[in-house]
């Protein structure tokens, strides 16, 4: 069996000898080459639209992802391309924010395009930033017209990807009920400049796993295994 998550932006599969990989969503067949329909159970966005055995929730599968890393965790927020989850597991209540782009992976690539660099550099930049930037819309398109407001003014690359990370973290922190274990998974956990700000703004340490993009991916493979 192989766990295969088509999300909005991405697909990312996680294959029982322990190997994953990610390729953009519109090129999911790269990841199950040789692999027959009833070997793949599918989450994410686009799970019922490729072939599989079984298609299960990004809810279950975060749930079995995360246990892997954090048996005990109590909630986990997905950061995904297109939204942002929210789930508990205390008491299996569920959030979504899909209405606004500007706390989601869509954002920071757009900023990234924008600022001309890879969506991978801004965690560094952030990293390098001497004072982020204050940057208060609260809406995308606004936030992109302060940005260039405040490098106008002589605000560095630098300072402006640290003040978007904090922004993005006030919208995201809003979202995050009060717990002590609290797991961030998804793509844009890979930037640790926005970890890092989330974290500020939060007031409190997120346990984030190894490989945070591909844990509903192996949710859906440990699901299938204890669930065959
Ligand atoms: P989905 O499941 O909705 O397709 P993902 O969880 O795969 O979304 O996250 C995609 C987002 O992750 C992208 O929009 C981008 O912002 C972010 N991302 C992907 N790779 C990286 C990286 N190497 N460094 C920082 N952010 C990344």
């Amino acid at each position: 069996m192989i766990g295969l998550d088509v999300g909005s932006t991405t697909a990312k599969a996680a294959y029982p000898e322990g190997k994953f990989r990610i390729v953009e969503s519109r090129n999911w067949r790269e990841l199950t080459d040789g692999i027959a329909p009833c070997d793949i159970v599918s989450t994410g966005y686009f799970r019922k639209s490729v072939p599989h055995k079984l298609a299960i929730t990004e809810i279950t599968a975060a749930a079995f992802g995360a246990r892997e890393y954090f048996p005990d965790a109590e909630v986990i927020v997905d950061i995904g391309g297109q939204d942002t989850k929210v789930i508990d597991l205390r008491n299996n209540t569920f959030l979504l924010n899909d209405k606004c782009s500007a706390g989601t992976g869509a954002f920071l690539e757009f900023t990234a395009k924008y600022l001309g660099i890879q969506v991978s550099e801004l965690g560094d930049l952030h990293m390098r930033a001497k004072k982020a930037a204050q940057l208060n819309s609260t809406c995308g398109v606004f936030a992109i017209s302060e940005m260039i407001s405040r490098m106008v003014e002589g605000a560095s690359v630098e300072d402006v990807v640290a003040g978007m990370h904090y922004s993005f973290a006030r919208r995201v922190a809003k979202l995050i009920p009060e717990a002590d274990r609290i797991v961030l998974i998804g793509g844009t956990v890979k930037n640790r400049g926005l970890t890092a700000a989330l974290e500020e703004v939060a007031g409190k340490r997120f346990l984030i796993p190894p490989a945070p993009q591909t844990v509903n991916a192996l949710g859906a493979l440990r699901y299938s295994e204890e669930r065959p």
